[in-house]
């Protein structure tokens, strides 16, 4: 992918936009993008670098990206609505041909890390209602007062962060920015450069480890403690933001039918029904069921005589009873998988598990827990999309301000119960 039209090749210490930008590591890479961590010599402040693939369809989605990003930011001048915040954006030319950049707040690690760090058991329910909060306040910002769906919220889209400020305190965060890339370097090249380069990549990689450690174990205060309480978010104030903008679109203006990542994809979409703000709301479900699990709520597959989306609302009418006839049949779609009394064709026998047992069954819920957190989900999973509650609304449910004591969560592990060397890459 790195050729004409393709991904920017991008070396520690190249200069971005007449050289206020300087990349220090990559981050993350999609299909349409890498992601570097980058100082801004112009604010002393460490930034995501989106750098898309510079082919005329990848420019042409960055656009809109940026046109949204654009929008949530106006809308938001105090930054304080869970939602990413873009702080740049510009183009850059390189030798397969010109790049869209977004410059983007420097965030932490993405939810699924965390999920995976604490080696997929699920988080402690404070933890969880703190990580919802934030994640509602962020949609209700979206489709309130922007009129925006966000179309793809996931694990892998929500990402921790802090308040400290790395730039501002390099000592605490082990993180001090490298500024130039020595002259003639290679990566693959020269033996005294090659060196050089090697170490300016170990002091990179280390640096941003740091920052992933502090981020999720410290959050919002304290201080010379990262190592301690890195295994452990006890005690910690759990804050992140919606990212990836890249599929959102506007209610009134939308552009594909098939949206979503598959497992937190929403029945009208499979269904071809239509779809608004209430598909983000699905997702959310999805995705505070998987925090607090572990599990993903939905993953389907197909099988023998069976695809994989009437698999998918068959593990849906397993968790949540059966579809409404008049749902079932109301899609474009509908034919491909039900019948005209609303039975799907090809799976016959549902083995109804609903959610609340599941919860005690299978996570070792106690009832009350298990009751309380089934009450918060359940409204969210209406298979009738305007049924299920605004994320105005689900900010008033009292699930959210629920406290339990460690003792109380009988499926309770520590929540980064892992050594701090799973967190250096
Ligand atoms: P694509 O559209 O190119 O397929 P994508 O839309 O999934 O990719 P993003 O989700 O925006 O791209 O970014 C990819 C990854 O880069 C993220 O999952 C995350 O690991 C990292 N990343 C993105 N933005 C930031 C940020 N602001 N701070 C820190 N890391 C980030
Ligand atoms: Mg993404
Ligand atoms: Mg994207």
């Amino acid at each position: 992918s790195y050729r004409k039209g393709g991904y920017h090749a991008v070396r520690i210490g190249d200069p971005f936009a007449g050289g206020r930008y300087i990349a220090q590591r990559k981050l993350g890479w999609g299909q349409f993008s890498t992601v570097w961590l980058a100082y801004d010599t112009q604010s002393s402040n460490y930034v995501a670098l989106k750098i898309q693939k510079s082919a005329q369809q990848f420019a042409q989605a960055a656009l809109h990206e940026i046109e949204v990003l654009l929008s949530i930011a106006d809308g938001d001048p105090s930054n304080s609505k869970c939602v990413v915040r873009l702080i740049d954006h510009f183009k850059h030319t390189g030798p397969n041909g010109q790049h869209l950049c977004m410059v983007l707040e420097f965030l932490g690690d993405s939810l699924l890390r965390l999920i995976r760090f604490n080696r997929y058991k699920g988080l402690q329910l404070n933890k969880v209602r703190e990580i919802c909060k934030c994640i509602l306040i962020g949609l209700d910002y979206l489709h309130r007062e922007l009129g925006i769906i966000h179309t793809d919220l996931k694990p892998e889209n929500i990402l921790l962060f802090s308040t400290i400020d790395p730039a501002k305190d390099p000592v605490r965060s082990g993180l001090t920015p490298i500024l130039e890339r020595p002259e003639g370097g290679t990566l693959n090249g020269g033996s005294t450069m090659n060196i050089i380069e090697k170490k300016l990549k170990r002091r990179a990689r280390r640096a941003v480890a740091n920052i992933s450690v502090r981020r999720v174990s410290m959050g919002g205060g304290g201080g010379g403690e990262a190592g301690k309480s890195a295994r452990s978010l006890d005690g910690i104030d759990v804050r992140c933001k919606v990212v990836d903008f890249g599929n959102a679109c506007w209610a009134d203006k939308q552009f594909a039918e098939e949206i979503q990542t598959r497992q937190y994809r929403a029945p009208e979409v499979i269904l071809r029904a239509g779809y608004s703000f209430s598909v983000d709301m699905w997702s959310f479900a999805c995705t505070a069921f998987e925090l607090a699990t572990g599990d993903m709520m939905f993953a389907p597959k197909s099988g023998q005589g069976f695809s994989e989306d009437e698999d998918h609302l068959a593990l849906m009418m397993e968790l949540l009873g059966k579809m409404p006839r008049k749902i079932a049949i109301g899609g474009a779609q509908s034919k491909d998988f039900f019948d005209r009394h609303g039975d799907l064709k090809r799976i016959r026998r549902l083995k109804f598990w609903p959610l609340d047992r599941l919860l005690v069954d299978k996570y070792n819920f106690s009832e009350s827990d298990a009751r309380e957190f089934a009450d918060f989900l359940c409204p969210l999973l209406d298979f009738s999309p305007e049924k299920r509650p605004t994320a105005q609304q689900c900010l008033q449910h009292p699930w959210l301000n629920l406290r339990s004591s460690d003792q109380n969560e009988m499926h309770g592990q520590s929540d980064l119960d892992v050594g701090m060397s799973n967190l250096q890459m």
